[in-house]
């Protein structure tokens, strides 16, 4: 079976090797030593000012909504992946949903100001697929309207705006470590944050509100990392060059070979680079991304329909529609993209999507 992803397996005696460093040093969690050496890389590699690793990417997205959403209204965007919106109301907040920009499947900033009311506390956007969002102009209304911006950066491993990491942008950015993304610790996920007091707060909020081991900051849960999960993310670390460029190039394949008079790509952000996270399309209507979503696992290929539904429609959510939103979520297809797919696959896939 072909999927839409195929987790990143480093050779297995540079995984051992790590391991091993766990087992002499007798300490399993609670930041420990290779945790520590992997932010120091991580820091290095995306050339970011601070960074701090969690378990996942959906603590760092709840931790920054308690934090600075504060019960209030926060507007979001429908586009995403569920936990974007879970964590909104998992954290008591309320989403508000601003609808997308069609062709960039970020969040539409000229839509913004509508959606903003006297309890609307901060902006939760996502960079989808590693697409950079509208950064500049939400960052103008946010500061008119007194609102804190938190990135969703969970696609956005190594992305640059104007030659800066993405993840430097808002007042808390996150990203997801999770087996299925670009860079993996297995479980695994970061927050940025340049503010010193907020970051200290996101830190002990991430380590049971913690002031050392007899009193207490404030609050917290449990957000931190094992050194097992550090000691992947030290193994694959090393290998994301590779990882990105052979990504890169399966991307231009599909780009040169898709026929894209019925069909359509994403439209990247200006001033940014990209990851080749993620290879969306987006077809002239439902039926037809369903036919050919069928033909493909017929021949055990399985893409994914990334991002569906339109998170304004889940039961637990009650979203005012957004027509964009819905349109997008029922039309787009990621295609297969993972290091090591092979050309005869590619071949397949194209036969299919072009017939
Ligand atoms: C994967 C993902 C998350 C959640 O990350 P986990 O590490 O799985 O908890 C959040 N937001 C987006 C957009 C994602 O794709």
């Amino acid at each position: 079976m072909i999927n839409v992803t195929k987790t990143y397996f480093p050779p297995l005696d540079v995984y051992a090797k790590q391991l091993k460093r766990v087992w002499e040093n007798e300490w399993l969690t609670n930041r420990g030593e290779l945790l520590k050496e992997l932010e120091d890389k991580l820091k290095s590699y995306l050339s970011v000012s601070d960074i701090i690793v969690m378990n996942n990417g959906t603590i760092p997205l709840q931790i920054a909504v308690k934090l600075l959403g504060k019960g209030g209204e926060i507007i979001t965007t429908p586009f995403s992946y569920v936990a974007t919106t879970s964590s909104i109301i998992w954290e008591n907040c309320t989403p508000v949903f601003v609808d997308i920009h069609p062709e960039k499947f970020t969040i539409d900033y000229e839509k913004i100001e509508a959606a903003i009311t006297e309890k609307t506390t901060c902006i939760l956007a996502t960079h989808v697929f590693g697409n950079v969002c509208d950064i500049e102009e939400i960052d103008l209304i946010a500061k008119k309207h007194n609102l804190k911006v938190i990135y969703d950066a969970a696609h956005c491993f190594g992305v640059q705006y104007k030659g800066q990491s993405v993840f430097e942008y808002g007042d808390i950015s996150t990203c997801s470590f999770h087996a299925t993304k670009l860079f993996h610790t297995g479980e695994g996920g970061a927050v940025f944050c340049k503010d010193e007091t907020l970051r200290h707060q996101i830190y002990y909020s991430h380590n049971f509100g913690h002031n050392g081991p007899l009193d207490f900051h404030g609050l917290g849960i449990n957000g931190k990392i094992s050194e097992l999960h550090a000691a992947m993310g030290l193994s694959v670390l090393p290998y994301m060059d590779e990882i990105i460029e052979s990504r890169k190039k399966t991307v231009e394949w599909y780009q040169s070979r898709i026929d894209f008079t019925k069909k359509k790509s994403i439209k990247l952000k200006e001033n940014s680079t990209w990851n080749y996270s993620y290879y969306p399309i987006v077809f002239e209507n439902e039926n037809q991304l369903l036919q050919k979503l069928q033909e493909l696992n017929a021949i055990n290929i399985n893409p994914r329909r990334y991002f569906y539904p339109s998170l304004n429609t889940i039961p637990y959510v009650k979203g005012k529609p957004m027509p964009v939103s819905e349109d997008i979520a029922k039309r787009i297809l990621c295609l297969p993209l993972f290091v090591g797919i092979e050309e005869a696959d590619l071949e397949k896939i194209i036969t299919v999507i072009n017939r």
